[in-house]
C-alpha cells in the first residue's frame, strides 16, 4: 500500500475477505503514468506451438470462423478474414465473439502485433481478449513502447499491471495463457469476484488477480450481476492483429 489508496480502493476492500487474502490486487489509481512499469523480461524467442489438448473446445484452428459471431447485439457472421491459417481483425467491423458461453476456462490464445509497427501507446497493436465479453486481458504492442502500466500487453486492463513484459517484437507470435474463475452473484449482489491467473508467452504476469470489476477505460465500473456463463470476445480497436491456434477448457467449480 501507498500514497495513491485512496477512496477509488472501497470495492477492493469490501471484496478482500478471507477468501481472497494475499491475492494480488492493485493500489494504484487507474492508468496512472507514474506507475513503475513491469520489468521487461525476455521470453522465448518463438512461441511454440502449444497443440489442444483431448478436452479442449477448439475455437479456431487455422481454418474457419464457425466457431465465432459478430460481438454486436445482432450477432451475425464475424466479419475478420482469415490469412494464412489466422485470423485478422478487420478494422471498423467490430468485435467477435465465441457463439458458445463459458465460464471458468483455461483459455490459450495466440497473437501477433501487426508489422510494420505503426502508432504509439493504446494506439498501436491494440486488441483484447474480454472473458465473459467483459474482463480484458490486454493485447497490444508492448515491445519497447510504453503506456499506462496497466493498459500493456498483457494487463488486466485498467487494474492491473502485468508482473513483467514479456512482450516479443511485432510480427512474432505471442501467447496468453489465461486461468479464469468467474464472479458468483447472489441476486444482484457480488459475493466472489472473478480472478485470473495469466502467463504471457510462458511467464507469469498475474497469480490469483482479484478483478475489482468490468475492465473500462477511465473509470472503474462496479460487477453487475450476470449469468455464470458468457461469450468469450476479441476486440476491434482499429489495428490489424492476427490470432491463432485458440483453445478452451472448461474447469469444475472449485470448492469454496
Ligand atoms: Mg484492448
Amino acid at each position: 500500500m501507498n500514497m495513491h489508496l485512496g477512496g477509488t480502493l472501497g470495492l477492493v476492500a469490501h471484496v478482500a475477505t478471507a477468501a481472497t487474502a494475499g491475492a494480488q490486487q492493485s493500489a494504484w489509481p487507474q492508468h496512472a503514468l507514474d506507475r513503475p512499469p513491469p520489468p521487461v523480461v525476455a521470453p522465448a524467442a518463438v512461441q511454440p506451438l502449444v497443440a489442444p489438448p483431448a478436452d479442449a473446445v477448439v475455437l479456431f484452428d487455422g481454418g474457419l470462423l464457425a466457431a465465432w459471431q459478430a460481438a454486436d447485439s445482432a450477432g451475425g457472421p464475424a466479419r475478420w478474414r482469415i490469412s494464412s491459417g489466422a485470423i485478422e481483425v478487420v478494422p471498423g467491423a467490430g468485435g467477435i465473439r465465441t457463439r458458445r458461453s463459458f465460464g471458468d476456462v483455461q483459455l490459450h490464445v495466440e497473437w501477433m502485433s501487426p508489422l510494420p509497427a505503426q502508432g504509439a501507446g493504446q494506439d498501436r497493436g491494440n486488441s483484447g481478449v474480454f472473458l465473459m465479453g467483459q474482463y480484458e486481458v490486454q493485447i497490444l504492442d508492448s515491445w519497447h513502447s510504453t503506456t499506462y502500466p496497466d493498459g500493456q500487453a498483457g494487463a488486466i486492463y485498467g487494474q492491473l499491471p502485468p508482473l513483467v513484459n514479456a512482450s516479443r517484437q511485432p510480427g512474432r507470435w505471442q501467447s496468453f495463457d489465461i486461468i479464469f474463475r468467474h464472479p458468483e452473484f447472489d441476486g444482484e449482489r457480488l459475493t466472489v469476484p472473478a480472478r485470473m491467473t495469466v502467463f504471457h508467452n510462458g511467464l507469469l504476469v498475474h497469480e490469483d488477480a482479484v478483478l475489482q470489476g468490468p475492465t473500462t477505460h477511465q473509470r472503474r465500473a462496479p460487477y453487475v450481476a450476470h449469468p455464470r456463463r458468457l461469450p468469450i470476445s476479441l476486440q476491434d480497436h482499429g489495428h490489424k492483429v492476427r490470432f491463432r491456434n485458440i483453445w478452451v477448457r472448461e474447469l469444475a467449480p472449485l470448492v469454496h
